[in-house]
């Protein structure tokens, strides 16, 4: 099936919303499995008599809400598409279009049964490209015989909903559970939500109707490298404090709090902005020891690899300066949610 016929992109809807705010000057936001349909979401926002403009940098959560770019272009609605809404306070009208997959997901789920068949008490857990399908996956769970709680610690947008960065919806029923049956396609989120819960997490990907298992040796594996990555940062003389500008992960208060730490434990700091973290931008300062990211958690974590120095969270950062124990890390979840 193209993508294109994967994910509901809600044309309607659009029109509707632009109609409904009088937007003359539209910023499309898509995420980059959508980009390439740039080309039939301008042609759809041009038919309302609205000038389309996309957005071509990459967009990875609802936290890069492309504000600036929109007061810029002076653009009087933003279009952002993939994510549900992040931000509280959104300084230019916006509309979420979830993109959900529009696919039939008991297949993938009856697959999954004989992988959960030694647990009686399960999780429900999806991103929102699935949160529809939720109450049909838990029917067929509860047909087979499980008790099945579905998590609402009231930070997303929905029940079961995880993103990136926030699991706290596992989280709030983890103890109460086995193990978690989380729907999603890659292993992104998946790896995300086993190193959150520290429990077995069965996949079942409804795109490549395929189940699979992250077990305590995945997230053994992570966690090794997060400690070996913690002792690298604690022998470095000099540390570079990033800052997000992305306006979800503007964390500047902690950057700060982080900075004045490292500097009584005797390290020297910097602070940098930046809206695209990533091993080219530690490249060209190459000359600092450590790094603490304080924007996307996520980077860290999946890209150390690609990191030549020990790139470390917040959080990681505590453990560095003694502020928290490395079991206390292990136990919150990781992502502080
Ligand atoms: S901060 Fe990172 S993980 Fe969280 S929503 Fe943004 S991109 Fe995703």
């Amino acid at each position: 099936m193209s993508r294109l016929k994967l994910f509901d992109l809600e044309e309607e809807r659009i029109k509707q919303e632009i109609s409904r705010l009088g937007a003359k000057r539209v910023l499309v936001q898509l995420p980059q499995g959508l980009k390439n349909e740039s080309l039939r979401i301008a042609k759809i926002v041009r038919k309302t008599g609205a000038l389309p403009i996309i957005s071509a940098d990459p967009c990875y959560g609802a936290c890069d809400l492309a504000i600036d770019a929109a007061e810029s272009l002076d653009a009087d609605l933003i279009i952002h598409y993939g994510h549900s809404r992040l931000l509280k306070y959104e300084k230019i009208p916006t509309v979420y279009i979830e993109a959900r997959a529009m696919l039939n997901v008991s297949e993938v789920v009856d697959k999954a049964l004989s992988s959960i068949k030694d647990w009686s008490r399960l999780g429900l857990a999806t991103t929102v490209q699935h949160v529809q399908i939720l109450d049909e996956v838990k029917e067929i769970l509860v047909r087979a015989g499980k008790t099945v709680m579905i998590g609402d610690a009231g930070r997303m947008c929905y029940p079961g909903q995880v993103i990136g960065c926030d699991y706290s919806n596992a989280r709030s029923i983890s103890k109460d559970v086995e193990a978690f049956l989380f729907i999603c396609g890659g292993r992104f989120h998946a790896l995300g939500l086993a190193l959150s819960v520290q429990k077995p997490v069965v996949v079942a990907d409804p795109y490549e109707k395929r189940v699979y298992i992250i077990d305590e040796n995945d997230v053994h594996k992570i966690l090794n490298k997060r400690w070996a990555c913690i002792q690298e940062a604690k022998a470095a003389k000099s540390f570079a404090i990033f800052v997000g500008l992305k306006p979800g992960q503007k964390r500047l208060e902690e950057a700060l709090e982080i900075s004045k730490k490292l500097e009584n434990a005797g390290k020297e700091t910097c602070l940098l902005a930046v809206r695209e973290f990533n091993p080219d931008v530690i490249m060209e300062i190459s000359s600092i020891d450590s790094y603490v990211n304080t924007a996307c958690p996520r980077i860290s974590l999946d890209d150390s690899i690609r990191f030549k120095k020990p790139v470390i969270t917040t959080n990681e950062a505590r453990v560095v300066v003694g502020d928290l124990s490395w079991e206390d890390l292990c136990s919150s979840g990781w992502f502080g949610n």
